[in-house]
């Protein structure tokens, strides 16, 4: 699955949380200027764009940018992508750059989320737990936990009191 997003009309913008001076479409702009404009900030699903590992921004009813999303940023009760556009010589890239938008619906909603053909076989990787699985996800079903209680086990004697103290203190958080 994918996230789409639909920019609207040019506009000039300030005070943006994410430093830009405008948002929406015009003729002729980048793919660098497509995704900075797509990329929020949107009302969506945390998990479910979390989830996502490709992003196409379209405007004038093409496909202006295809990016890799590696996270998700939070701004107020919207959300921003983060990630960075894909070049010439990615499959995904050279299959929608500048064509007609795949997901294209009759919603008013931006952001729609939808399947393409092309990203099935980029998804499957190695679980990163090393067992030698394949996965469309980071891991295969349970193997994140699997993964933090085996790391759990061998540094921090199985306690897990002990992987948040180190956790904090490699990542200090203002005082609450
Ligand atoms: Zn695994």
């Amino acid at each position: 699955m994918a996230v789409r997003i639909k920019l609207g009309d040019f506009q000039s913008i300030s005070g943006d949380c994410l430093g830009r001076n405008y948002i929406g479409c015009f003729p002729r702009m980048s793919e660098d200027e497509a995704w900075q404009a797509g990329r929020g900030v949107w009302k969506m699903n945390r998990s479910r764009a979390a989830a996502e590992r490709f992003a196409l921004v379209a405007g004038m009813g093409k496909v202006l940018a295809v990016a890799e999303v590696e996270g998700l940023t939070q701004h107020g009760d919207r959300f921003a992508l983060e990630g960075h556009p894909l070049t010439a010589g990615h499959p995904l890239h050279d299959a929608y750059i500048g064509r007609p938008d795949p997901l294209a619906n009759q919603s008013q909603n931006s952001v729609t989320y939808g399947s393409l053909p092309e990203e099935g076989p980029l998804l499957i990787r190695p679980c990163a737990c090393g067992c030698g699985q394949e996965t469309a996800r980071d891991f295969a079903q349970g193997h994140d936990m699997k993964a933090v209680q085996q790391r759990v086990r061998e540094y921090f004697g199985g306690s897990v009191l002990a992987l948040v103290r180190w956790i904090d203190s490699a990542h200090p958080r203002p005082a609450r």
